[in-house]
């Protein structure tokens, strides 16, 4: 599915394909949260599909669409952060590279996707250089990004690079009030940031207590109530993205609201700050360390300088 703010980038590669130009490496970069999976996955799909429709989406009826629904086609290679790791591996582009290279086994292209591009480590992403280098023969590989800036140039110089919009408020807004939702449209959007698909995934009440119970206990290490190793140990499984994402709002907040005094959650409400100059510090360092999320390191050890960073914040 395209959405209707993703529907120009779509455009572009209709252009693409009636000119026969379509890229053997596309870079599709956006945000997490605003449908860039549903328009990677749309590509997909249309690049299986046998004979899409006018528009190139697929047409959900031919052979390679159906055996794509079974989710085993043949000519579809799919490579995500396996479990329990937090990269992308060699191992998995070798993988790949000699399904890049095998004889053809079906009518479509053979159609790689690798995502998030931006977790491919050194050895990976080198490896897949050769592949992005000497395509094989009507193959296509798709990646998605959500940190374009981090990826090694030599990736993205090898690829089209298709940037896919964050909606304005606006129409967030309004595609949100479609949606069946509980909470109010402009809290969700607010929260997530501007991102609806995000926003979306906010509306449940499982999501609204677990954040509320990290702000608890961001707060009462700040405080110094409770012990640093504890808290880390009890979040060292949690997303590192989402925790960050909850992080970066509440900043964003204090940055742009310092005197509202009547926030509804309790993070927002630190005494100590003040000093604008320290929020925008501790903006650019979860920053910093989201990009770092999809590296190896300890997981405790991340969430605890996540923590170190509000610590520092208290200290006058
Ligand atoms: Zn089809």
């Amino acid at each position: 599915m395209v959405h209707r703010w993703h529907q120009k980038s779509w455009d572009q590669l209709v252009i693409a394909r009636n000119a026969k130009h379509l890229p053997h490496a596309i870079l599709l970069a956006g945000a997490k949260g605003t449908g860039t999976q549903a328009f990677a996955q749309a590509l997909v799909n249309s690049l299986l599909c046998e004979s899409p429709l006018e528009n190139y989406h697929a047409c959900g009826e031919c052979k390679g669409c159906r055996v794509r629904k079974g989710d085993v086609h043949p000519d579809y290679f799919q490579i995500a952060i396996e479990a329990n790791k937090t990269q992308i591996l060699i191992d998995q582009i070798r993988e790949l590279n000699d399904f890049l290279h095998m004889s053809r086994s079906y009518l479509t292209s053979r159609v790689a996707f690798i995502n998030p591009a931006e977790a491919l480590n050194m050895n990976a992403a080198n490896s897949l250089l050769k592949s992005l280098e000497e395509p094989a023969n009507n193959s296509v590989i798709v990646l998605l990004t959500a940190q374009l800036s981090t990826l090694l140039p030599t990736i993205k110089s090898r690829c089209q690079i298709l940037h896919l919009a964050t909606p304005s408020k606006t129409i967030a807004l309004q595609w949100l009030s479609e949606q069946s939702i509980q909470h109010s449209p402009e809290e969700l959007l607010e929260m997530s940031s501007g991102k609806p698909l995000y926003a979306l995934a906010l509306d449940n009440e499982e999501h609204f207590k677990r954040r509320n119970d990290f702000a608890n206990d961001l707060l009462a290490v700040m405080m110094q109530q409770q012990s640093l190793t504890e808290i880390s140990k009890k979040w060292q499984t949690a997303s590192k993205d989402e925790l960050l994402s909850w992080q970066i709002h509440w900043v964003q907040q204090l940055i742009k609201y310092p005197f509202n005094k009547v926030q509804a959650q309790a993070i927002l409400q630190i005494p100590h700050v003040v000093d604008s100059a320290k929020l925008w510090q501790l903006y650019d360092q979860l920053i910093k360390l989201r990009r770092l999320a999809h590296t190896s390191l300890n997981a405790q050890l991340f969430i605890e300088s996540m923590l170190l960073l509000w610590m520092k914040l208290s200290k006058t």
